[in-house]
């Protein structure tokens, strides 16, 4: 591969779709190498970064019989692209696992415990499971993870992806190795939203148009951010109408709330509203990074509604959901809202 932004000199070419990562991205090309593969990672770091990506990526890597496991060569390991495991798409891999949070929802033990003995079944070959989303797992699903964890069957990988490791066990996380992931420069950030189809990528000489310098900034680096910040804008109706959304038109009535959003094919109410909730949370960072003299408020509601997308993901009614965001909404004053929020408003459930 020869595109300008392909890793030159010794970089290791382990996960070469994800821009940037250098850490993570030698980190595993060693153990790799070494062959000394632990037996779980914690693909840690703000939210669309690109831990997903490498986490497909390494999965394939791991998978590959050519990958170049225990070569000793930090730079050849990698998925050869070409073997039977290789050309085989995720989903009908027998070895390999993905299990998702959806939205408004949260990853179930019955989906673990399935992966899990699924693969068993495989003993001879190495397997590899990836959990996106696994801070959003109820107790009950943790618990079974942290079991599996305290006595790894040989040959299993776990891959834990997280936004936000700190919700995750203590206990889950002492039993995986950390591989942290960082925000993009604005560099690497606008060649991943040209390869998203959005704006043209920064030219050889490092320019960066002063668009995407904005909205770097706006989405703390993450690119996964800014492409669903566009998105709901324009499924919002433009900025007019998602500006009037965060200055709190509309919530007076919560439950017309999710109106700003029409709903997509087969979606779910609670779907919907995740989204709508996700939506809002970009905007108040956007405001935040806009305003400086709001900084620590707009900060402050955009956690409230972090917290609120974790309760939804915990089972608490879409009708509650959005009576709390258009209180959110409605206050300027973080601290008066913190205040009038109910106390069950930070529990997880
Ligand atoms: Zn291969």
């Amino acid at each position: 591969m020869s595109s300008p932004d392909a890793p030159v000199g010794n970089s290791p070419n382990l996960c070469p779709a994800v821009l940037g990562q250098e850490l993570a991205r030698t980190a595993l090309a060693r153990a790799m190498a070494s062959g000394r593969v632990a037996h779980a990672y914690l693909l840690a770091g703000p939210e669309g970064v690109g831990k997903r990506l490498f986490a497909d990526e390494l999965g394939r890597a791991l998978l590959c019989p050519r990958g170049g496991w225990g070569s000793g060569r930090p730079n050849e390991v990698g998925a050869c692209g070409l073997c039977s495991s290789c050309v085989l798409p995720p989903e009908s891999h027998p070895g390999l696992r993905v299990l998702e949070t959806p939205p408004g929802g949260a990853i179930d033990i019955a989906a673990i415990r399935e992966a899990i003995q699924s693969l068993s079944l495989r003993a001879r070959e190495r397997r590899c499971i990836i959990l996106d989303g696994a801070d959003s797992m109820a107790p009950p699903a943790a618990n079974a993870l942290l079991k599996t964890l305290e006595e790894p069957p040989p040959g299993i990988i776990f891959l834990l992806v997280s936004s936000r490791p700190a919700h995750l066990l203590e206990t889950i996380i002492s039993r995986t190795q950390r591989v942290p992931f960082a925000p993009l420069s604005p560099e690497q950030f606008g060649i991943a939203l040209a390869r998203r189809g959005e704006g043209e990528a920064p030219s050889g000489g490092g320019g960066v148009s002063p668009e995407v310098l904005h909205l770097h900034r706006i989405a703390g680096g993450a690119p996964g951010v800014a492409v669903r910040l566009l998105a709901g804008i324009t499924a919002c109706g433009g900025r007019e109408r998602f500006l009037a959304l965060l200055s709190g038109v509309g919530a007076e009535n919560p439950s017309s709330l999710v109106e700003y959003l029409p709903a997509l094919p087969k979606e779910t109410v609670r779907a919907r509203v995740h989204r709508l909730l996700e939506l809002v949370q970009c905007g108040l960072w956007g405001e935040r990074a806009e305003d400086p003299r709001l900084r620590q408020e707009t900060g402050e509601r955009a956690l409230l509604v972090g917290e609120l997308i974790r309760g939804l993901a915990g089972g608490r009614s879409t009708e509650l959901t959005l009576e709390l965001l258009a209180r959110i909404l409605r206050n300027a004053e973080a601290e008066r809202v913190t205040r009038r929020l109910p106390r069950s408003f930070f529990a997880g459930g």
